[in-house]
């Protein structure tokens, strides 16, 4: 709901109730209004499985967003979406018109659900049309769109953050504070790795629109524990492709990767990521007098995992996509920075770029 049609509404209210005599009328739809928290209104870019499978039925879980309008190059999902999110005909949109929301005051942050190298085309146009933006991971194929993404929120003054949906996970959270407090000590290694098996066709093996495989795609989450849960910024990568098994598949992406990084303190990670089949979802941390991690880490549902001195790391799941949501709003709405802003995702994607590098020149590249 934008800020003009809540008060518009809230004044038709209000003024209902004095009309007919109610007394304190006012002062009780002034509490009221208080206590009804705003939500804005968000514009789904994109209506694959994300959309569709989750931050739709997500929204529905927020407390201070709704689902407004949608963006879609595929007209026949159009009634669908309209009917069961209530979407009017003037809130939908196609990739050539989404310049017309400036007009829109129902649309507060725009979601980009795009494949990773349509991130930075539909977040510029978002924010050129004054909106808000929400964009998944990665944020895109290169370091240079991600800038020019970063450049047009500022130019815009609106906000730009990144869907790291562990970052709000309870579990994660839990992790990052055993490493902060040192409740084990010093750390020394993680270990964390995730992939999943594709199909041919999909996109994500279409350099153009992917960036780069399985890395980019489900390996940012191995290099998020590593910066997440430490605090710290690798200062060096050494890394390698696996073996390509499907070279018809894998023509332009890689299939596999591995990669470790140091930190400044000493902390030393090894991660690894494949299209091949879905083997890895985890991470383990090794500190001083013990260790903990998450098995499964990265799945939708949340974390569950264990501590060396047996107590278990099992925080009730929540829906993590409505978290980061709410979380995104709540920031707008108080004027206050993100934790996963246009920064942090452009961060991965240069160690991203430099696993790349490591991997093709053989060597160890240096991150500044
Ligand atoms: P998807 O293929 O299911 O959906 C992509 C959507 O983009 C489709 O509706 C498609 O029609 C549209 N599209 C527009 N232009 C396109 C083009 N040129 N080629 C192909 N599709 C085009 O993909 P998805 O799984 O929904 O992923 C979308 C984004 O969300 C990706 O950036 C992905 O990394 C991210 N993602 C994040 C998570 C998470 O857990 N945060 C999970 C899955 C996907």
């Amino acid at each position: 709901m934008s800020a003009s049609s809540f008060s518009r509404r809230q004044f038709i209210r209000r003024a209902a109730l004095t009309a007919i005599g109610f007394p304190f009328a006012s002062s009780l739809a002034a509490r009221a209004a208080a206590s009804e928290p705003r939500k804005l209104g968000f514009a789904l870019v994109g209506l694959g499985s994300l959309s569709r499978g989750q931050l739709a039925p997500a929204l529905q879980q927020t407390q201070f967003c709704r689902l407004a309008a949608i963006v879609t190059g595929t007209p026949s999902k159009i009634p669908v979406w309209k009917n069961r999110y209530n979407i009017p005909d003037k809130n939908v949109y196609n990739y050539d018109t989404m310049e017309q929301m400036a007009d829109n005051p129902d649309i507060d942050v725009v979601y980009v659900v795009t494949p990773n190298g349509l991130h930075g085309e539909h977040t510029i146009k978002a924010a050129k049309a004054g909106k808000h933006v929400f964009c998944e991971k990665p944020m895109e194929a290169t370091v240079e769109k991600c800038q020019r993404m970063i450049d047009a929120a500022k130019k815009a003054g609106r906000m730009l953050g990144v869907g790291y949906r562990c970052q709000f996970d309870p579990n994660h959270l839990e992790c990052r504070r055993l490493a902060k407090e040192k409740v084990f000590g010093e750390l020394k290694t993680i270990e964390a790795g995730f992939s999943r098996g594709i199909s041919a066709n999909e996109w994500r093996l279409n350099k153009t629109l992917a960036g780069g495989g399985p890395l980019m795609d489900v390996g940012i989450y191995a290099l998020q524990t590593c910066r997440f849960v430490s605090g710290e910024e690798p200062v060096e990568v050494t890394a390698s492709f696996g073996p390509v098994t499907d070279p018809e598949k894998f023509k332009e992406v890689e299939e596999s990767v591995e990669w470790e990084m140091t930190f400044p303190s000493g902390l030393k990670t090894k991660c690894r990521t494949n299209y091949e089949r879905n083997d890895a979802n985890s991470f383990m941390v090794t500190a001083e007098k013990g260790t903990f991690g998450l098995n499964p880490a990265y799945g939708y549902n949340g974390g569950r995992g264990m501590r060396s001195d047996g107590q278990p790391i099992q925080l009730p799941a929540i829906n993590q996509f409505a978290a980061e949501m709410d979380d995104f709003a709540q920031c707008i709405l108080n004027n206050k920075p993100t934790k996963v802003p246009g920064e942090e995702g452009l961060r991965d994607v240069k160690i991203m770029m430099a696993i790349y590098e490591s991997a093709r020149i053989g060597k160890p590249v240096k991150l500044v």
